[in-house]
């Protein structure tokens, strides 16, 4: 029997305008699987139940008016926790800000409010979404809802586990470094990450402020393009938001691909690549091929450069970012300070965790007077490079294609000692960040492990602004295949 959460966004959408069910009976279900299943994965921090039927009834009434505009209308979403949310509970999954209620909503929670979406609650992500593994949360690991004894990837982890365990049928999420995409890999989701610029930071809690951007991780590229279409758009209140049109990307969906040129970054199989994963996205790309795609090898000499890179500029940003969490404004103060100073020390070393403290020392050094030349200076410098590489590629192909992840999910615990090998879990999502180009993950196979099989991701990048065209490659891909469709154990 076919379930209310075995249904796409699009389902939904044609199920409450065809009054099958209510945006109630929605909210209903989906709390329901909240209840039951959360406390196993940890995906969630807040749960918004009274509110969500409060919108659902809302939505059920402008349904029935015929005055719902929005596809959107009706359908429950969680946000990552990452967003200010007014009236609501906004950790960053932090410390810091356990106490902390939004006193506005984020541009993106705004506008998808405004289109009728049903807020179920908000998603775990590691400390300021800094992280690959979501295990560096206050609130405790997200486990994996393909084996709980694995990682759903970070820092969005929360709202991929949410989202694969079939909690609610969209979580929104943010991508600095590959946050977006390498959990959707690691859990089986499609995960859409816009260019920089295209979806308002206004509200969203900063981290590295020139790389983070916020976008969707749903089952399929189609429900993407849905929620795009209210996310994005200009916003006064955000500088480096571009305003440019929004196309209509559900529109382009079905534009066939043949003749589509895919370029192959040559550096993208180049070692630390696991074969299995590797065999998964070559048998992906010969799918491309047989829908009449061309397949083109492209180098992109620089972007061996980029975690290194992205590892001084992204701590540079944080450190100036977090300074404004100093016990005073908002957010946590430590107890009985004996003067101002051992107040803000005790805050901040109270208030944020280890990875995050590293990112502030690591930052503040390399933005220092002597230092800053040789590293930030630097960096930017290689930023640069990056960008025109990328650049290049795009005068001969229209997107790029290759693995998101190095490997599937790796067990809870694995790497938490060694940051480094944390951080080469970017390797192949970095570059995009760096260039501020669109990108995202589609769901492309799955490796047998022992008594499991975890899900491997295919990612595509495209030039600036080339959403549509992602989506559709991406959409042309999932009429050809079934792996979007694939329903964690227990979770069916
Ligand atoms: N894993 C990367 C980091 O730890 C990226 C995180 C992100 O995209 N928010 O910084």
């Amino acid at each position: 029997m076919t379930e209310l959460h075995h249904l796409t966004l699009a389902q939904l959408n044609e199920g409450l305008r065809a009054r099958r069910f209510s945006s109630v009976e929605l909210a209903r279900h989906f709390l329901g699987r909240i209840e039951r299943l959360n406390p196993a994965l940890n995906a969630l921090i807040t749960v918004t139940g009274e509110q969500a039927l409060a919108q659902a009834q809302r939505a059920d009434e402008l349904l029935a008016a015929g005055e719902a505009t929005s596809v959107l209308a009706g359908l429950p979403l969680i946000h990552k926790d990452i967003f200010c949310t007014d009236g609501v509970l906004t950790t960053c999954g932090s410390r810091m800000l356990s106490n902390f209620v939004a006193p506005y909503d984020a541009t993106i929670v705004e506008r998808l409010s405004q289109a009728g979406v049903v807020m179920l609650g908000k998603a775990n992500m590691d400390e300021f979404a800094m992280g690959s593994s979501n295990e560096t949360s206050w609130y405790g690991p997200v486990k994996n809802p393909w084996d709980l004894k694995k990682v759903p990837g970070g820092s969005s982890g929360g709202s991929a586990a949410a989202v694969a365990a079939r909690l609610a049928p969209v979580a929104t999420a943010t991508d600095t470094g590959g946050s977006i995409r390498q959990p959707a890999a690691l859990t089986g989701l499609t995960g859409f990450k816009p260019t920089y610029g295209r979806v308002s930071r206004y509200g969203m809690i900063a981290f590295a402020s020139s790389l983070d951007q916020a976008g969707t991780l749903t089952y399929t590229a189609k429900d993407a393009a849905m929620v795009l279409r209210d996310m994005a758009g200009f916003d006064p209140r955000d500088s480096t938001s571009v305003d440019t049109p929004v196309p209509d990307y559900l529109a382009e969906l079905d534009q066939p691909l043949t003749g589509l040129k895919i370029g192959l970054v040559k550096e993208f199989f180049e070692g630390g690549l696991e074969e299995s994963t590797a065999n998964l996205i070559r048998e992906a790309l010969r799918v491309y091929e047989r829908m009449g795609a061309k397949l083109i090898e492209v180098s992109l000499p620089n972007l061996p450069l980029s975690v290194p890179t992205y590892y001084v500029v992204a701590p540079a940003e944080c450190s100036s970012n977090l300074s404004r969490f100093d016990g005073v404004r908002f957010g946590y103060r430590c107890e009985n300070p004996k003067n101002l100073e051992d107040m803000y020390k005790r805050s901040r070393g109270e208030g944020f965790g280890a990875e995050v403290k590293r990112r502030i020392m690591t930052g503040t050094y390399v933005l220092s007077a002597g230092y800053y030349d040789a590293y930030y200076l630097r960096a930017q410098k290689v930023r640069r490079l990056i960008t025109d590489d990328f650049a290049r590629a795009f005068q001969q192909v229209d997107v790029l294609m290759g693995p998101t992840s190095p490997t599937p999910a790796f067990d809870i615990g694995a790497k938490v000692d060694d940051p480094i090998t944390m951080y080469l879990n970017d390797i192949y999502t970095i570059g995009a960040n760096l260039a501020g180009l669109p990108a995202m993950s589609v769901p492309c196979g799955k490796v047998t492990m022992g008594d499991t099989s975890l899900p491997v991701g295919l990612q595509i990048i495209g030039p600036h602004f080339a959403e549509a065209k992602l989506l559709n490659v991406a959409h042309g891909y999932q009429n050809e295949t079934l792996w979007h469709r694939d329903i964690p154990k227990g979770y069916e």
